[in-house]
């Protein structure tokens, strides 16, 4: 939180719009970020990371997928990124034991599912973003961006 805080606000209406939103915050990112993306199953969040990653350079979007069984996947290209799903983590909420340590010890981009089920101390820049489901193609798509360091996040529509 500080000053520099800025909340962006837009609503997709398809699947290929929340990439895009997304490859416009991909574009935008440096080491170190830590992003974190909330929302119900099914709202969007490893869409939103498929434009991410592919706008960071780091994989093609259709390379992106969740890693809901395996925790964490990482994207290597002209920038690395690492994709975490927190929703099966159930009671453990060690980092070592999690095997996330690594992941969050160095500076690097770091985009989080289900964040809510650890707590995160960073004195990275965070960006949270909140995925809305609204309708069956309709998603409303909230960017607070705590640092300041996006500017153009939803101008992709
Ligand atoms: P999550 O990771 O939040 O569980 P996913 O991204 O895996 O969600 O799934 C979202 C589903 O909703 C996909 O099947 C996607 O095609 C569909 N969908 C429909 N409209 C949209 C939209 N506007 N934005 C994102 N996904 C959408
Ligand atoms: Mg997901």
């Amino acid at each position: 939180m500080g000053s520099h805080e800025i909340i962006q606000e837009v609503v997709t209406h398809s699947t290929e719009e929340t990439i895009q939103v997304g490859r416009d915050v991909g574009r935008q990112i440096k080491s170190p970020v830590l992003i974190l993306l909330s929302g119900e199953l099914g709202a969007g969040k490893t869409t939103l990371t498929k434009g991410i990653v592919s706008g960071a350079g780091a994989a093609r979007e259709e390379d992106v997928t969740s890693p809901t069984f395996t925790l964490v996947h990482k994207y290597e290209n002209a920038k690395r990124i690492f994709h975490v799903d927190l929703y099966r983590i159930g009671d453990l909420h060690d980092l070592e034991t999690l095997g996330l340590e690594d992941t969050l010890s160095e500076p690097g981009i770091v985009v989080v599912e289900w964040p809510d089920k650890l707590t995160f101390r960073t004195d990275w820049p965070v960006v949270k973003i909140q995925l809305e489901h609204v309708a069956e193609d309709m998603r409303k798509i909230t960017i607070r961006d705590e640092a300041g360091i996006l500017t153009t996040a939803t101008t992709a529509l």
